[in-house]
């Protein structure tokens, strides 16, 4: 049966969590403009959507946890529709609702991240967790399956080819392909100053939203969701090395 952290009563988390399952996922996101195209809960959707996919795979030994929709994105706070939180009180949060899944004896946690913004927080909410005897999991999808994900999109970016096919793959009806866009400025280093997001974030995207495809979306969920089984795999296996010879 699947197992979804708030849909449980008491009685029903001790008959079938407790000393049972060890292993959870908490979805993290944002709430931010994402191009002109995107739902501005596109980084709370993916993660979200990527729990439950993996839930259904593996009911008996993962559960999901509701979801932390709000992050850090100082980088998008002049958007209309952005909701952003400090990088310190984010990964306070995230910090202090991991370690809280040790009194209940989760051991494995994985932050099933959604957005750029807040990686440096959440490595930083992870340490608590280590601290508390759990092992902490990061998984930022666009980044850790680059490599096979750019074997289906000939670029990446903030609302750009491949966020914006998983959004088509995901939740087509809130995505308006007409408003989508390409950003054609690089930052030539990592840059943050006034006024520069008009460039390196034109129409609130990096990269092309234009190439985005339900196609390609599926296809990137299909190896993502392949990827996140054998990291449970490794996880439960205690393979968390590989050997550099
Ligand atoms: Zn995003």
């Amino acid at each position: 049966m699947e197992v979804y952290w708030e849909r449980l009563t008491t009685k029903t988390f001790q008959e079938q969590v407790l000393n049972q399952i060890d292993t959870a996922i908490l979805p993290c996101g944002s709430v931010e403009a994402h191009g002109m195209h995107c739902p501005l809960g596109t980084d709370n959707i993916a993660p979200i959507e990527f729990a439950a996919r993996l839930e259904s795979l593996y009911p008996d030994r993962l559960l999901v946890l509701p979801a932390v929709p709000y992050g850090h994105t100082w980088d998008l706070a002049q958007w209309p529709g952005t909701i952003s939180v400090s990088n310190r009180a984010f990964s306070q949060y995230v910090g202090e609702v991991g370690t809280n899944l040790s009194r209940w004896g989760i051991r494995n946690i994985i932050l099933m991240n959604g957005h750029g913004g807040n990686v440096g927080a959440l490595q930083e909410a992870m340490e608590p967790m280590a601290e508390a005897g759990m092992r902490a999991v990061l998984v930022n999808w666009w980044l850790d399956y680059s490599q096979d994900i750019l074997t289906i999109t000939t670029g990446q970016g903030h609302a750009g080819e491949d966020e914006t096919a998983v959004m088509l793959a995901m939740a087509k009806d809130w995505v308006r392909m007409d408003d989508a866009s390409f950003n054609p400025y690089k930052p030539k280093f990592r840059v943050k100053a006034q006024g520069i997001q008009d460039k390196s974030l034109r129409h609130a995207t990096t990269g092309d939203g234009r190439l985005g495809t339900k196609e390609k979306g599926d296809k990137i969920i299909e190896v993502v969701i392949s990827r996140l089984s054998t990291l449970l795999m490794d996880l439960w296996q205690d393979n968390l090395f590989t050997e550099v010879r």
